[in-house]
C-alpha cells in the first residue's frame, strides 16, 4: 500500500525539498548511498575488492531539465572513469547509467542521450570495463533499447536492464538473449499502470523466473539483480540446468542491502557485483529504496523524529 505513495512522492519537488532538508535524513541516506564524491567512493570500491566483490557504479541523478545538466552528468562519469584508470580499478568496476540523466526526456532527448552516453561507453572500454543502461519507467524503454542496440555496434559488451513486472519483458528477453549480450534482470522499481505491468508480487516473481529461464537458456550473459533469497536459489538452479559455469552469469545486489549475502555468494565462488550509488542528487534513488521496503520508511521516520 505504502510503496505506490512513496513512488508518487519520489516525483514531487515539494517532497524533495522537505525530505532533503529534514534532520536525520542523511543518516538513513548513508545506508544506500556510498558517498557524495569520487574520493568518497574509491575506498568503498577498494573495500569491496578486498572482499572479492565487483561493483557497478551509479552517479545518482535523473529527471534533469537542461542540456547543461546532461553534459555535467556525462562529465561526472568521465571523471569517475579517469579515477578508476589512475587507480587501476577498471577491471573491478563497471558503470550503470540512467539515460534520463543524460538528457533523454528533453527535447531531442533520444539523440542527446546517445551523444552524451557514447563518450562514457568509449572511455569505459578504453580502461577495459563496460556500461549497463538502467531501465527507468516504461515510457523510456523503446528509446533505451534503441540506444543500447546502437552502442552495441561499436561496444558489444554494453549491457541493459529488463524488468520482470512489465508484460513486454519476455519478448525483450528473447531478443536480447543472444551471444555477447549482457542483460540484468530486476523486478522493477517504478510506479507502473496495470495496462503495462503486473501489480501482484507473486505474478512479478513468476514472470522473473520465466524471463530468467529465457536468459539462462540463451547465449548471453545474465546478471541476476535481486535480493530475494527464493529467486537467488532458483537462479542458481536455472544456471545449473542450462549447464552454465560460475563465470557465465553473475549476481547483483544494491549497496547497503543484504550485505552479508553479497559476501556469502562471493565466498561460494559466484561473481557478485554490488550496485554502488554515490553523488549528491540522491533523492529519486533513495525514495525507490524506501518504497521497496516500507520498514525502511519507519526507520526513516524514527530518525527524523528523534533528531
Ligand atoms: P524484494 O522481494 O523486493 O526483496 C527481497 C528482500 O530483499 C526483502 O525481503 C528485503 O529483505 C530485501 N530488500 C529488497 N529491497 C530492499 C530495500 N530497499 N531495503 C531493504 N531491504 C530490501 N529497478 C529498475 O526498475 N531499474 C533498474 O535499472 C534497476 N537496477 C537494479 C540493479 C540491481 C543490482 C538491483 C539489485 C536492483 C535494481 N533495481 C532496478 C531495483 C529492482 O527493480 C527492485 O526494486 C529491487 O531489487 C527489490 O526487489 P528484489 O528483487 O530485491 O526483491
Amino acid at each position: 500500500m505504502l510503496g505506490p505513495v512513496i513512488l508518487a512522492a519520489s516525483r514531487s519537488d515539494k517532497m524533495r525539498r522537505f525530505i532533503s532538508a529534514a534532520p536525520g535524513t542523511k543518516q538513513v541516506v548513508d545506508r544506500f548511498i556510498a558517498g557524495e564524491t569520487v574520493d568518497q567512493v574509491v575506498p568503498v570500491i577498494q573495500d569491496a575488492a578486498g572482499k572479492g566483490l565487483e561493483v557497478t557504479l551509479d552517479v545518482v541523478g535523473e529527471d534533469i531539465t537542461t542540456p547543461e545538466q546532461a553534459a555535467a552528468a556525462r562529465d561526472a562519469y568521465l571523471e569517475l572513469i579517469g579515477r578508476l584508470k589512475e587507480l587501476g580499478l577498471g577491471t573491478r568496476a563497471e558503470m550503470s547509467v540512467k539515460l534520463s540523466m543524460f538528457g533523454q526526456s528533453l527535447e531531442g532527448g533520444h539523440e542527446l542521450a546517445l551523444a552524451n552516453v557514447r563518450p562514457v561507453v568509449e572511455a569505459a572500454a578504453e580502461i577495459g570495463t563496460t556500461v549497463t543502461l538502467d531501465a527507468e519507467d516504461h515510457t523510456t524503454l523503446d528509446s533505451m533499447f534503441a540506444i543500447h542496440e546502437e552502442l552495441r555496434k561499436d561496444f558489444p559488451q554494453t549491457g541493459c536492464v529488463i524488468q520482470s513486472y512489465l508484460f513486454r519483458t519476455e519478448e525483450d528477453a528473447r531478443r536480447l538473449a543472444a551471444a555477447g549480450s549482457r542483460v540484468r534482470l530486476v523486478k522493477g522499481a517504478y510506479k507502473e499502470p496495470a495496462s503495462v505491468a503486473y501489480q501482484d508480487k507473486a505474478e512479478i516473481d513468476k514472470a522473473y523466473v520465466r524471463v530468467l529461464r529465457i536468459l539462462m537458456q540463451g547465449e548471453g550473459y545474465p546478471m541476476i539483480g535481486s535480493h530475494d533469497p527464493r529467486l537467488i536459489a532458483i537462479g542458481q538452479e536455472l544456471a545449473r540446468q542450462a549447464g552454465r559455469k560460475l563465470d557465465e552469469y553473475e549476481f547483483q545486489m544494491l549497496y547497503g542491502i543484504r550485505s552479508d549475502e553479497h559476501v556469502r555468494l562471493a565466498a561460494e565462488g559466484h561473481r557478485m557485483r554490488v550496485y554502488t550509488a554515490y553523488g549528491t542528487d540522491w533523492y529519486g534513488y533513495f525514495m525507490r529504496r524506501l518504497a521497496e521496503k516500507p520498514a525502511n520508511l519507519l526507520f526513516f521516520a524514527r530518525s527524523v523524529v528523534t533528531k
